[in-house]
């Protein structure tokens, strides 16, 4: 039987926006929902992830952890029916992706979670020794 398994079309879809407004989304002095802090992350307001800049906004890490906790639970929800411990599963858009939401401060054990892979296979893959031949490493 082919497992379905890895479309992860969410996630994935997620975090190409989140690259996409990174680049295109002035960042603020301060975060766009305390005004106090220096913005780190990019959030999505309403949660339909569409190519819409004005759908998004700067904030910090707290204001971001307190809104984001939804798109974290909705990207491990297309997870759960895909999740499998077969390394060999991942493609190389996959890999790219982990590497990225490493990138924007997702941990070790969300990504191996996500990915249905163990936590130190996510270290491996992000410092370069797993798929060595993808270009993209990314700070431990
Ligand atoms: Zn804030």
């Amino acid at each position: 039987m082919k497992p379905k398994a890895f479309k992860q079309v969410e996630p994935m879809k997620y975090w190409t926006l989140h690259r996409w407004v990174r680049r295109e989304k002035t960042k603020p002095e301060f975060c766009e929902n305390c005004k106090i802090d220096k913005p780190r992350d990019i959030a999505n307001i309403s949660g339909n992830y569409q190519q819409d800049l004005n759908d998004f906004e700067w904030l910090c890490r707290k204001c971001h952890m307190q809104k984001d906790g939804r798109a974290m639970r909705f990207a491990s929800m297309a997870s759960h029916k895909g999740t499998n411990h077969s390394l060999s599963r991942l493609n190389e858009r996959q890999i790219l992706c982990i590497r990225d939401a490493r990138k924007n401060g997702i941990t070790y054990s969300k990504i191996a979670k996500l990915y249905g892979i163990s936590i130190s296979h996510a270290h491996r893959i992000c410092f370069g020794v797993a798929w060595k031949h993808l270009n993209g490493k990314v700070k431990p």
